[in-house]
């Protein structure tokens, strides 16, 4: 079947071109005039962008004792509701566990119940000749994307310094991109958390400073540009740090994400007396004037959520006196590219572009898949976001899941008219169709068809 997707106003690079998209057989076909076809879509008052990417989100999973609230199925249908056609989500090695197990057990629950498709960045954390045979097969295979930890020694994720170099080295000339939460450790360890009042929230920011981020962002791109590795540095939250990734993008291939909890919430939430909610890591920060001015100047390659919703009852689990106890993270897929608009939304134009670039190309270009999604090019999936910037008013809102809403009196006007998922309209006029035939697939191969030796 044809479908024209007519009058639009269609991105293409940095312009947006009155244009129709012609699309058939799941693929873009056409950009310009379409012609007759079997359907047509109209785009008249609209954007007509990519489908857009949350390149970081937690689902289906456990952290620590807490079993995280959005499963694949309700984090894909929140994602397919808000353009977000592609959800990148983690794969994490557990104890006792191979990779291949933990990748085995995450396919399984995304088979067959995924709205939107699925790619997966890999997080082992044993590292044994045969596991790093392992990781050199997948990567050969067109695995991309490698998650490390600096910090979180208890949970077992932690990677010195010394070893993140040594897997730079052996990996990159497979073409591994190193995903890096950088907090630097030693300082986190130095802390004493007796000085500090554990029953405030706040008391966060002191645990967690912003020179722990500052110092372990040096460390890592230092050792990066040395070794020749492709790094993307996840949700940065310092201003100090996100200036040292753009002086490093200079010398080498460095990216980095910030997300929309780091532009629009600060320190002032976790005063509030249900602070705690908003407890993550790397903590919210003071004044962000600065932070969002990086941002409008383009500063960061994307916006991405870290979603990870807890249920209500575990994120109030804790007994009031020590915040530690509180699971760390908060959601934001249904909230990304509502907040990531008004990065520039006293501009329209500039705004719809931003969300093209940084919800969209640039993550497919991270994540190794920029021949396939991304971009609204004749070849490429016809992932598509047909987006009314003058919707009604309503509420962001982050999940479909009970938890609780870390945006609360955010509103936005953008309407989804249409999201089309490789040429499959998905949603008309901000309602999910067919909510019952999820027809998402995981992007990379199955390990068990690889021919591993
Ligand atoms: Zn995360």
């Amino acid at each position: 079947m044809k479908i024209a997707i007519r009058n639009g106003r269609v991105a293409q690079g940095d312009r947006l071109v009155k244009a129709d998209v012609l699309v058939e057989d799941g693929l873009i076909r056409a950009v310009g005039h379409a012609g007759p076809a079997d359907r047509d879509l109209d785009a008249s008052g609209c954007y007509v962008l990519p489908g857009f990417m949350d390149f970081h989100t937690h689902v289906d999973d456990h952290i620590g004792r807490f079993y995280l609230a959005d499963n694949y199925e309700t984090a894909t249908r929140e994602a397919m509701l808000n353009g977000i056609t592609t959800l990148c989500t983690f794969v994490t090695q557990a104890e006792g566990q191979t990779l291949r197990q933990a990748m085995a057990a995450a396919r399984a629950k995304a088979l067959d119940t995924c709205h939107g498709d699925v790619l997966w960045h890999l997080t082992p954390t044993t590292f044994e000749p045969g596991d790093l045979r392992f990781l050199e097969a997948l990567l050969e295979a067109g695995y991309r994307t490698l998650k490390f930890y600096t910090t979180y020694r208890p949970a077992g994720l932690y990677v010195s310094y010394q070893s993140l170099g040594d897997l730079f080295q052996r990996l990159s000339p497979l073409g591994a991109t190193f995903m890096v939460h950088c907090e630097d450790d030693d300082i986190i360890a130095h802390v004493e958390p007796g000085a500090l009042d554990l029953s405030k929230a706040v008391s966060h920011t002191r645990l967690r400073s912003e020179e722990a981020e500052v110092e372990a962002i040096r460390r890592v791109t230092e050792l990066a540009l040395a070794k020749g590795a492709s790094l993307h540095v996840v949700h940065v939250s310092t201003l100090e740090g996100a200036r040292a990734i753009v002086a490093a993008k200079a010398e080498g291939d460095v990216s980095m994400e910030t997300c929309p909890q780091y532009l629009y919430l600060d320190e002032t939430f976790l005063q509030r007396p249900d602070g705690h909610h908003w407890l993550c890591s790397p903590p919210l920060r003071g004044h962000r004037e600065a932070f969002r001015a990086l941002a409008r100047e383009g500063a960061f390659d994307m916006v991405a959520t870290d979603h990870c919703a807890f249920r209500p009852e575990d994120k109030d689990s804790w007994n009031g006196q020590d915040l530690r106890q509180v699971p760390n993270g908060m959601p934001g897929l249904g909230a990304l590219p509502h907040v990531t608009w008004k990065i520039w939304e006293d501009d329209p134009d500039r705004s719809a572009l931003g969300l093209a670039t940084h919800l969209a190309l640039n993550p497919a270009l991270r994540a190794g898949v920029a021949d396939r999604k991304g971009a609204i090019l004749p070849g490429l999936d016809a992932d598509i976001v047909v987006l009314d910037p003058h919707g009604p008013e309503r509420p962001v809102r982050s999940t479909g899941v009970p938890t609780f809403e870390p945006f609360p009196g955010f509103t936005t006007k953008l309407h989804f008219r249409s999201v089309l998922l490789r040429g499959v309209p998905r949603v008309q006029d901000g309602r999910l169709l067919e909510p019952d035939r999820p027809m998402g697939v995981p992007l990379q191969p199955d390990p068990e068809t690889l021919p591993f030796t």
